[in-house]
């Protein structure tokens, strides 16, 4: 594989941009393998990324029914933070930072990870008291946040609505090292750093059934033919119940619901941040991207549902929040606005865990947050796969949590999916 690099731009550059290899290949799938992933969103190449790097796994398939991060993988915000209170949590998308502040230089893609900071408003004293309660815990935990008043905030951020708002805006808390990154380069980056370890990423095959004897997956049923595997391993977030029902497996304790994203006109330079506000009722976030959009997005869609478009009464609502977070943005076009499908789990916390079939793995319940938690979910889930047995980090994201009444509800909202982020 060739090396990206500034020399390599330079080349290219100077022979007509002739020269560059393929980014990954497109193989056709062999009968069998020793790994296989279905879905090829971030959790289902970094797994196939990391379980080649790691664990020195070669004959590995990721099988995609569309095209490799067309899912939510290239739907999402981008919003990457480790701002967790719950044990369980709070280790694994600690990792994950870890993991994201290295990654561009790990996968020799540049992921355009930007550490621009995360910043929580809170609009009443109790809000405050939850957030100091929330970012102190990260303090005593090894991971840094800040609380910040109201002076050093309109400091750093100077548009936001501190006259007239309804919910009067008293402070913020902070996490510096959280930011964004592009979505479409991490699932390249990781797509072509698994290909260059022999990994088949494999298109436009769907898996329609599961052949399984008895505690055994024997086959995946696909659209271009049967492949057998030694271990499967399910990561397609909004379509895990399906899968699930396909092994035959019951009823997973996860709700599929829309949730939308929205990008308006390019804009100069206005945000420097991300800034997040959830208040009486409302649930904003908004960032900058480097060309110029806003992007921003706000609560589910309130149904359930596999179709990946949202409706109007939701676009209405997140302007609504824009426009009164940031007045500036009145009279700013939106340019465009699309839905994924939302893996909701019931305590708004992820699994990746075995299950009841021996060679199958599960990887789901990623509610709002699965980008950022994309190279923690692969390195963990590969470690599952390769080693058959949980990290200890991971050992809370098991379906069984729920028999033994020890959910990790970081947002306390209960069961109830459309409430958790
Ligand atoms: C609008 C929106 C905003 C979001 N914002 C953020 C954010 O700011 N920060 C954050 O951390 N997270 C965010 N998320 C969540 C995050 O995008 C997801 O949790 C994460 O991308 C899910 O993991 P994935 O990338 O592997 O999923 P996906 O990209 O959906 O990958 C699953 C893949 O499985 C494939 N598949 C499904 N069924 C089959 C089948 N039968 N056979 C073969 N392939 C199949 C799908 O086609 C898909 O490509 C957001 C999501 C959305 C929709």
């Amino acid at each position: 594989m060739m090396r990206y690099s500034a020399w390599s731009v330079f080349k290219n550059g100077l022979t007509g941009q002739k020269h560059w290899d393929r980014v990954w290949r497109d193989p056709d799938p062999k009968p069998a393998y020793d790994v296989v992933i279905v879905g090829a969103g971030l959790h289902g190449l970094a797994t196939a990324y990391y379980l080649a790097e790691n664990h020195g796994v070669r004959n590995i398939a990721v099988l995609e029914k569309g095209w490799l991060g067309g899912g939510n993988a290239g739907r999402n915000t981008t919003i990457v933070r480790s701002n967790y209170m719950m044990p369980g949590n709070r280790d694994f998308y600690e990792h994950s930072l870890k993991l994201w502040e290295r990654l561009s230089h790990e996968l020799n893609y540049n992921v355009m990870f930007s550490q621009r900071a995360h910043i929580s408003l809170f609009h009443s004293p109790a809000a405050r008291d939850g957030a100091a309660r929330r970012y102190n815990t990260m303090r005593l935990t090894d991971t840094e946040a800040e609380l910040w008043d109201l002076d050093t905030l309109k400091k750093e951020v100077p548009h936001l609505n501190y006259q007239n708002a309804r919910f009067p805006i008293i402070g913020a808390a902070v996490q510096r090292r959280a930011g964004s990154a592009r979505h479409d380069a991490v699932a390249w980056g990781y797509a072509r750093a698994a290909d260059a370890r022999g990994v088949d990423i494999i298109q436009n095959c769907e898996v329609v059934g599961v052949t399984r004897e008895g505690s055994q997956v024997n086959a995946l049923e696909t659209t271009r033919g049967t492949i057998s595997a030694m271990k499967v391993g399910f990561a397609v977030a909004g379509n895990t119940s399906r899968l699930w029902g396909m092994a035959e497996l019951g009823k997973l304790p996860i709700e599929t619901h829309l949730l939308q994203a929205f990008v308006s006109e390019p804009l100069k330079p206005l945000l420097d941040q991300v800034v997040v506000f959830g208040v009486g009722g409302a649930h904003f976030y908004i960032s900058q991207s480097d060309k110029g959009g806003m992007v921003f997005g706000g609560d589910l869609d309130w149904y359930k549902s596999y179709a990946q478009r949202g409706n109007l009464p939701i676009v209405q609502d997140v302007s609504e929040c824009a426009t009164s977070i940031l007045p500036c943005l009145a009279r700013v076009r939106l340019l465009r606005h699309w839905s994924g499908v939302m893996d909701m789990s019931m305590d708004g916390s992820p699994f990746i865990c075995k299950t009841p079939v021996d060679n199958l793995y599960l990887n789901a319940g990623w509610n709002y947050g699965g980008f950022k938690a994309s190279p923690a979910s692969g390195w963990y889930f590969a470690d599952l796969i390769a080693n058959d047995r949980p990290d200890s980090v991971i050992r809370h994201f098991d379906l069984k949590r729920f028999e033994k009444g020890i959910n990790i509800d970081e947002r306390g909202a209960g069961p109830d999916p459309k409430l958790h982020g």
